[in-house]
């Protein structure tokens, strides 16, 4: 399925300004996808990441993420919602999983776990639509992040995505560079810090 063509239809076919909950797992993945979709929504995003290990780098990619946001100029301003550091719940939803490689099993589960606290967020707080970051990295299954999201129930619709086409992975670079971001050299949680241990 190509879900670039499916989110330009959607795309094409907006209407307003509808509010968007943009899950963002760091600054780097969410500069391309901000300075695609302010042109159609009014972005909040909104940071739960419980994922992320140690505690310190869980903050320090936050701090990206919100100096992202104050100093990117949109045309409809970002918001952010910050959310709660709940570890012990990342480590439930993976138990089991550990030795799973990345783009195994447990990235399916620590997608739905991150994607259903975000579609929960997005009913309580009556957007149309949720999405999420994730999509724009390489090394994430699209497929699998996408099919996640279209099975959370939710009042806001899910709005799908491969971020990494249209060379959004290039361009995510590029913001990077121009704004100086933080570049972690591994995904978040401590099982790919282990595999990476630079
Ligand atoms: S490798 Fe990344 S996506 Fe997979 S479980 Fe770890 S943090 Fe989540």
């Amino acid at each position: 399925m190509n879900f670039q063509k499916e989110l330009d239809t959607i795309l094409q076919n907006i209407e307003g300004v509808p509010s968007l909950l943009l899950h963002s797992c760091c600054a780097p993945c969410s500069s391309y996808v901000i300075s695609y979709l302010t042109k159609y929504f009014d972005i909040t995003v909104f940071y739960y990441n419980p994922n992320i290990f140690p505690r310190e780098e869980y903050e320090k990619r936050k701090e990206e993420q919100i100096r992202f946001i104050r100093e990117f100029k949109t045309k409809h301003p970002v918001k952010f919602i910050d959310c709660e550091y709940d570890s012990e719940h990342f480590f439930r939803a993976v138990n089991g999983l550990e030795y799973e490689p990345e783009r195994g099993r447990r990235c399916t589960e620590c997608f739905r776990l991150r994607l259903t606290r975000t579609a929960y967020e997005a009913e309580k707080r009556n957007f149309d639509w949720f999405a999420t970051t994730l999509t724009v990295s390489p090394h994430k299954n699209a497929e699998e992040i996408n099919k996640t999201g279209f099975a959370i129930p939710c009042t806001a619709k899910y709005l799908p995505s491969d971020f990494k086409k249209k060379d959004g992975y290039k361009r995510s670079i590029e913001l990077s560079e121009k704004y100086g971001l933080y570049r972690q050299n591994y995904c978040g949680c401590i099982y790919s810090k282990k595999n990476n241990p630079k």
